[in-house]
């Protein structure tokens, strides 16, 4: 690759000097480039003339499943059907689609071809006239995220014709972020690990407490009590989670993550996905809903729009699971100004859609002040450091070197304590044992965001910070760790390995924008619950749409078993309803 890189290069510097431009009109010919992606190089060939871009093709690449992969499937067609590289890149995957574009001027520069005339923006898609198109279904489900892809397949295995829409042009949401694992009580994956002191009581119990007691108690028992079902439903399409560990904020182990450890988000969303796909649910991807259609005081269906269609699409009940507003910095800003220059982990399709829908049709919504930050978030790029990383043993130093809180109190006191610190953040600290042990770990070494040494001095010197007393901070840790206590701060769960296998690391981190505690009011059967009280028939919701199952701070695991309790319930009971609407008029 070196060698071509360098053809490349002597090739686009002759361009310049106008000596290699020689394609005529019409010559076709075929070159290759090479971008940055966030994960190495996307190498891409492309096809071309002087004015004509005849294929892309991405040739190689290493990029995130889910989301850069997207891009890597999508946007070359787009740039050929365009004619053009300013096309717009596919949200949620700027890297990538950047690392192609420029993969692309590479390619053609290196090929004689001047990029300039492919720099023209394609004419705005918005000029052409849509087409009005109406489709009719029983459920249509609003986003394709964790709990729009539960209540789908939910929703289908109860008989139900089921349209869903997803604004972007990949299914997840932030759920396919998920990098932890999903809180449940009373599972048989508990009870196989001998764990009998995290039922559904202290579930119940640790979400009450971790939320302020500001979460709505009907939910959060609906939750933890449906929490053992809802894992086994999961086993029963095929995505198993059956390895359990503790979580930031609870003294007891309800995470339930993928047996070989790997990130529960992508990992859920790919199984659902599937078994989406193997019982026809139709997603239509790249297709926004704008608008919940009523009749009668029911909801009956949505408007939604793509690139080409203005859709009426008549249902006989609606489920939003479109997820929170982390996204939206106008939105939460209105809510809490503090927040204007804080990054945000969440995906930029984040932005309250489906919120703002329902209150138009006389929703309620619930502690929309509720704004978590997470305490973990590398700042270049946004990127959340997994809490399960601290379950495993990882710890929380300040710039001097010291640990200044229980590392694993829930996010938001932690967040609290970091902001407190010198320039407001914090390093997290662990060894070889804990990357041997956890996938994600490897990915932040990957992809740069540690530095390392193979002493605790030569880790405080990569840090920056004072080596004698990040030296004392980590024997004083190991020790606590051997003796099962920690008489400095008092954490008293991930202290399972201590942090004396070299090399070491740490990923310099600070609090970042995570999740929207607050939403749509709903009632334990997914209806939501008008202003003044009332059930609004036909319109249910489940996920992070939906406020109250949080209250004030959200414990890391219960995002996934929101949506996968409530997508499940959401699916059924829009289903059964739908069912029932269809008997109505006879009666
Ligand atoms: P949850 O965990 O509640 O499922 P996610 O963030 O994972 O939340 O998923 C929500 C999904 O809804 C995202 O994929 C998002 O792009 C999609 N979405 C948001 N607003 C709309 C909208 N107006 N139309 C269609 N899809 C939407």
């Amino acid at each position: 690759m070196k060698k071509c890189l360098a053809l490349i290069l002597a090739l686009a510097m002759l361009c310049t000097m106008g000596l290699a431009c020689a394609v005529a009109e019409g010559e076709r010919i075929t070159g290759t480039g090479v971008g940055q992606g966030i994960d190495g190089d996307v190498v891409v060939e492309v096809e071309a003339d002087a004015s004509t871009i005849y294929a892309v093709n991405v040739v190689e690449q290493n990029e995130t499943p889910g989301i850069g992969s997207v891009a890597a499937e999508q946007l070359p067609g787009a740039i050929v059907e365009a004619n053009s590289i300013a096309v717009d890149g596919i949200a949620g995957a700027t890297v990538t689609s950047n690392a192609i574009k420029d993969a692309i001027r590479q390619a053609l520069t290196g090929a004689g071809i001047d990029p300039a005339p492919f720099e023209v923006a394609p004419e705005a898609a918005e000029t052409a006239e849509k087409t009005a198109e109406t489709l009719d279904c029983d459920v249509v489900i609003v986003g394709a995220g964790g709990a729009g892809l539960t209540a789908a397949v939910r929703a289908t295995q109860e008989g139900a014709k089921v349209l869903v829409l997803e604004k972007m042009s990949m299914v997840g949401g932030n759920s396919l972020k998920a990098s932890g694992g999903m809180n449940c009580a009373g599972t048989k994956f508990q009870a196989a690990a001998g764990i009998t002191d995290s039922g559904v009581q202290e579930f119940i119990e640790d979400t009450m407490n971790g939320g302020h007691q500001l979460n709505d108690l009907a939910l959060v028992t609906t939750m933890a009590e449906n929490s053992a079902e809802a894992v086994e439903w999961l086993e029963s399409i095929g995505a198993p989670l059956p390895k359990v560990a503790a979580t930031g904020g609870t003294t007891h182990k309800y995470l339930h993550s993928p047996e070989d450890g790997s990130p529960v988000g992508a990992y859920l969303v790919a199984k659902l996905s599937e078994e989406a796909e193997k019982q026809g649910i139709e997603i239509m991807l790249n297709t926004k809903a704008t608008e919940i259609l009523m009749d009668g005081g029911a909801a009956v269906g949505v408007k939604a729009e793509d690139a080409a269609h203005d859709y009426t699409i008549n249902a006989k009940s609606v489920i939003l699971a479109t997820g929170g507003f982390g996204s939206n910095f106008e939105l939460m800003c209105s809510f809490n100004p503090s927040l204007a220059n804080a990054v945000t982990t969440n995906h930029p399709g984040a932005t309250g859609d489906g919120i703002l829908m329902a209150e138009a049709v006389g929703a309620a919504t619930v502690d929309m002040d509720q704004i978590q930050l997470h305490p973990t978030v590398y700042q270049a790029t946004s990127m959340l450091v997994s809490e399960k990383m601290r379950s495993l043993g990882a710890i929380l130093v300040n710039q001097e070197g010291k640990r200044f809180c229980n590392d694993l109190a829930t996010r938001d006191a932690v967040s609290a304590a970091e902001l407190e610190q010198t320039g407001g953040y914090a390093y997290i600290i662990f060894d070889q044992n804990l990357v041997d042990n956890n996938k994600s770990a490897k990915e932040y070494i990957e992809k740069g965001m540690a530095v390392t040494g193979e002493t605790y001095e030569a880790l405080a010197e990569a840090m920056g910070v004072d080596k004698d007393a990040f030296v004392e901070t980590m024997n004083t840790w190991n020790a606590a760790v051997a003796a099962g206590e920690d008489k400095e701060f008092g954490r008293n769960n991930g202290m399972d390995a201590d942090l004396s296998t070299a090399p070491f690391y740490a990923i310099q981190i600070a609090p970042g924008i995570h999740h929207t505690m607050g939403g749509v009011k709903i009632d334990p059967d997914t209806h939501v619950i008008s202003t003044d009280g009332a059930v609004i028939p036909g319109l249910f919701a489940a996920g992070e749409v939906t406020g109250g199952v949080h209250g004030g701070n959200r414990i890391g695991g219960n995002a996934v078993c929101d949506f996968v309790v409530f997508g499940r319930i959401a699916g059924a009971n829009a289903a059964e309803y739908a069912a029932a609407e269809v008997i109505a008029p006879a009666a």
